[in-house]
């Protein structure tokens, strides 16, 4: 069975202020069946990490470099983010994919970056609104998943988030069925790949305007073992009803 996971992205939101959020959250979900993961920008990840140590909550970065050091300013290694105490690394996430034209290797790279380095990567995946009305949605999600994971990936090292790119940040929800096709064939992919142990074990998260108002009938479907929550993790009182949903 995989693991249920309710994990929140911050984007570029948040300063030392937003901190209190977390507190919030710690308190309210000091213990919980799923995984609650908060992933703050870079520069508040040590402090959201401390702030959490004993509580359900863990910590996850936003992106990470494919090396351990070098020339790349502005850039964070795996290993650096692990050593704030974080445990998670979201990977290529559709805004990265499109604004720093990351390929399906790169996001492979950086997930074994993060393996290497002890953290969990949560690996995007989705189709954009063309490749959906063009019908070539699970050509492009079975290509992704091919190129992005990488090889002996398992429930430890991979979650695996399906993200439609038009259901991003507007509001638009893919209808039950269309999620469940998609996480399905995911979760097809995945053991023929890895075996159906690991395969089942590997958790499916769904990304793509959750709220608190659709996250229960969206947690129903098959294969769906939480989500990826952009706009509604920014506050505590929004994201609270999602993680129950989940439990
Ligand atoms: C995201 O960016 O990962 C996301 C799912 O955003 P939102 O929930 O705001 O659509």
């Amino acid at each position: 069975m995989a693991k249920k996971i309710a994990a929140g992205n911050w984007k570029m939101n948040g300063t030392s202020a937003s901190l209190s959020e977390l507190e919030t959250l710690t308190k309210s979900h000091s213990t919980c069946d799923c995984a609650i993961v908060i992933c703050p920008p870079a520069p508040l990840l040590f402090r959201a990490a401390n702030l959490t140590q004993d509580s359900a909550i863990n910590i996850g970065a936003q992106d990470c470099h494919t090396d351990q050091s070098g020339a790349f300013t502005g850039d964070v290694a795996a290993h650096m983010i692990a050593d704030t105490g974080a445990s998670y690394v979201i990977v290529g996430h559709s805004e990265r994919r499109e604004a720093y034209a990351e390929r399906n290797r790169d996001v492979r790279n950086k997930a074994e970056a993060a393996r290497d380095a002890g953290l969990t990567a949560i690996v995007c995946l989705g189709e954009s609104l063309e490749d959906r009305e063009a019908d070539n949605t699970l050509d492009i999600i079975g290509g992704q998943l091919a190129g992005s994971v990488p090889n002996g990936a398992t429930a430890d090292t991979v979650v695996i988030a399906y993200e439609p790119i038009w259901a991003i940040g507007t509001g638009k929800v893919p209808t039950l069925d269309q999620i469940i096709q998609v996480h399905d064939f995911i979760r097809g992919e995945l053991c023929a790949r890895f075996g159906t142990e690991t395969g089942n074990q590997i958790s499916l998260l769904y990304g793509g305007s959750v709220k608190a108002s659709n996250a229960a009938e969206i947690f129903k479907a098959k294969n769906v073992d939480g989500a990826l929550v952009g706009g509604a993790s920014l506050q505590a009182s929004d994201f609270s009803p999602i993680i129950d949903a989940l439990n």
